[in-house]
């Protein structure tokens, strides 16, 4: 099969990267951090709010690119597994994200998530679809009734213009059935082996339009925007259809300087996520950071799981939790 993205060495460049090269101009350290056995005690409910899982032979194609392009992956597990090992280490509860890197495979990634999601109550699958592809709209219907919550798209691998025809016929069928869409149009990580240009494609002020045209249209934007990260801090405080995920950012291996300062930030619009399993460092090292920042217990509550429960319309539990968190109550 194709590799995933397409392979550079295989195509014609489509682009010519001009300006910024990306911090993935060559590939990053992998950290041998050290790592616990389960999230830090005392936390309320929380939600892994960017988990990501495919059928195996799609893992691997993923992983040899990350491996040559981008940094090693520490924790090369299967689905099943990723869902056990978070769940046994205390998080609570997981939304998982895939995408279709071509036309055509959306429908078989869609049902894989869909029977993950039935045998894990503690799953929230989101959908995937190729932007433009023949039958986009019956694709995510499809997805949405077999019970995804949500879809999932990436700018860097799928190559859109996210201001572009394609792209409103999703944010139309996302509006039209209540699902929010998280889709990856900052321009970082940025790489030299991405068949387009980040720093072409995607912009906060692109971003803006949609949000100003799709005002129902519930929008979340991984790694905190990264690497427009104010423009994106003024966008949440100016549209309430705007959420950011803090997904790598928080844990202090890109060189991102200063890291937002989260007390300043809307705190019902932040979501913890962390891009588990394809990480170069220890899998608790954004929670760590993250309880560091000593934030008020309001505020953590949200991050660590209420605003994905808002987002995705997951339901929190109302009872306590073992080990000292506190309970949340159901709204
Ligand atoms: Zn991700």
């Amino acid at each position: 099969m194709d590799s995933f993205p397409p392979d550079p060495l295989k195509q014609n460049n489509k682009f010519e990267s001009k300006g910024d090269p990306g911090i993935l101009a060559q590939p990053l350290a992998f950290l041998n951090d050290p790592e616990e056995d389960h999230v830090p005690e005392g936390l309320p409910f929380i939600v892994d709010g960017h988990v990501h899982l495919f059928p195996d032979h799609f893992f691997s194609s993923v992983w040899s690119w990350f491996d040559n392009f981008a940094w090693q992956i520490r924790y090369k597990l299967t689905s099943e597994e990723i869902l056990d090992f978070l769940l046994c280490h205390g998080v609570d509860h997981i939304v998982a994200l895939h995408y279709a890197h071509k036309p055509g495979v959306a429908i078989e990634l869609n049902a894989y998530m869909a029977r993950l999601c039935k045998s894990n109550p503690a799953v929230t699958g989101t959908a995937t679809v190729f932007p433009g592809e023949v039958h986009a709209r019956s694709i995510l219907e499809d997805a949405f009734q077999s019970g995804l919550k949500g879809v999932k798209l990436h700018c860097h691998v799928q190559c859109f213009d996210m201001n572009s025809p394609a792209m409103g016929e999703i944010y139309e069928v996302c509006t039209f059935h209540s699902k929010p869409l998280i889709m990856h149009v900052g321009r970082e990580p940025k790489s030299p082996a991405y068949p387009c240009d980040p720093y072409q494609l995607c912009s906060a002020g692109k971003l803006e339009k949609v949000l100003k045209a799709y005002p129902d249209l519930n929008l979340c934007v991984p790694h905190l925007g990264w690497d427009e990260l104010d423009e994106y801090h003024h966008l949440i405080e100016k549209y309430d259809n705007l959420w950011l995920d803090t997904t790598m950012i928080l844990a202090d291996y890109f060189p991102v300087d200063p890291i937002p300062d989260l007390s300043e930030m809307r705190p019902d619009r932040i979501i913890f996520g962390t891009d588990f399993p394809n990480l170069p460092y220890a899998w608790d090292r954004e929670i760590k950071k993250l309880v560091s920042l000593k934030l008020s217990d309001d505020t953590i509550a949200r991050i660590l799981g209420r605003n994905a429960c808002e987002f995705y319309g997951i339901n929190l539990p109302v009872v306590p939790k073992k080990g000292g968190g506190y309970a949340e109550t159901n709204h």
